[in-house]
């Protein structure tokens, strides 16, 4: 993850002003398919995952799981935070390791358990991560092993969510509006001046999923009747950046390369624009390249 992200149009607000994508009618038989069984049919998962730099572990997470609890699915995506180039955390684990327990936890509370909320499945995931480190770490170390979190949960008759941290969720409605759920803390801060890791976790600053499982009342959350949703993203700032940081195209556009062409061909997008700026002189970034994970549902 990169803190200090170039604050952009895309991330100021907490819910962007809807754009609608091209061809994004439904067909008449999907509406009447949704309002006669609550579903429109099989649903299209697909996810694609990079790592920044091939010789380091890929610190991203991401999941989707068909059924949840018998009916509809879940997504979960999750972008560890680079440690310190000290590789001072007070732990003894790497962030590949926390986002696989804490992403491992999350899918199996937010699928199997759905009378919890998705902030108490991240509470309780946060919860049994933090027990799984052991005595040996310093869990209140400020840079203690930490993730961004996007989850999402649907069912025929509504659609959870929650975003902490600066990875994306998009959601595309019935009538093809997309909007983008954001947390922009760290964009607003960006703003102001350089992101430092005093504001990290902090009242006033902004807030990661680490050990504290107060964090979860800092997301951004919300409830869809499920018949107005007919696409779901979710995007590591990686991928993210294809909107965020390159500006090849605003969210509507995102979403209609991974419906048209895949979360793969959006990376791959990525890429090649890194590699066309390879001092990062044209764009402002953080990284070069950083992980980039991206997962699209068609529901
Ligand atoms: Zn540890």
């Amino acid at each position: 993850m990169i803190v200090g992200v170039v604050p952009s149009p895309g991330n100021r607000h907490l819910i962007n002003r809807p754009a609608r994508r091209k061809d994004a009618r439904q067909p008449p038989w999907k509406s009447r398919l949704v309002r006669q069984l609550g579903h429109t049919g099989p649903m299209r998962i697909e996810l694609a995952g990079l790592p920044g730099d091939p010789a380091r572990p890929n610190e991203d997470f991401v999941s989707a799981v068909l059924p949840a609890s018998g009916r509809g699915g879940v997504l979960v995506l999750l972008d560890g935070v680079t440690p310190p180039p000290s590789g001072d955390d007070g732990c003894a684990h790497s962030v590949a390791w926390f986002t696989a327990r804490l992403g491992g936890a999350l899918v199996e509370l937010c699928a199997a358990r759905r009378e919890m909320s998705l902030r108490a499945c991240l509470a309780e995931a946060i919860v049994r991560t933090a027990a799984a480190h052991g005595d040996g770490c310093d869990l209140a170390h400020r840079r203690t092993p930490q993730a961004t979190v996007v989850l999402a949960r649907w069912d025929g008759t509504r659609v959870e969510h929650l975003v902490l941290s600066d990875s994306v969720l998009l959601v595309e409605a019935a009538d093809g509006a997309v909007t983008a759920v954001l947390d922009d803390r760290i964009a607003r801060l960006a703003a102001r001046g350089p992101v430092t890791d005093a504001q990290r976790n902090a009242e006033g600053g902004f807030f990661t999923a680490a050990a504290d499982p107060a964090v979860v009342s800092r997301a951004v959350t919300g409830v869809l009747p499920r018949a107005e949703v007919r696409a779901l993203a979710a995007l590591s700032d990686g991928a993210s950046r294809w909107v965020e940081v390159f500006r090849a195209g605003d969210w509507a556009q995102c979403l209609g390369l991974l419906a048209k062409s895949g979360p793969s061909a959006l990376i791959d997008r990525v890429r090649a624009a890194e590699l066309a700026d390879p001092q990062c002189a044209a764009f402002r970034r953080g990284k070069a390249h950083d992980d980039a994970s991206a997962v699209y549902v068609e529901l």
